[in-house]
């Protein structure tokens, strides 16, 4: 005998909402070290 749950669980994406910046790959400074202008620093974009 098998229960079957039934209580559907969401899709809940666990990927955060901003993504590592694809300019510094996530370090927030660019190859010039300056600060990262596609994620303003952040990493993410
Ligand atoms: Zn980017
Ligand atoms: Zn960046």
């Amino acid at each position: 005998m098998t229960e079957h749950q039934d209580d559907r669980a969401p899709l809940v994406d666990l990927a955060p909402k901003r993504w590592q910046c694809c300019h510094c790959g996530g370090t927030g400074v660019d190859s010039y070290s300056e600060t990262c202008l596609h994620c303003e620093g952040l990493g993410f974009c």
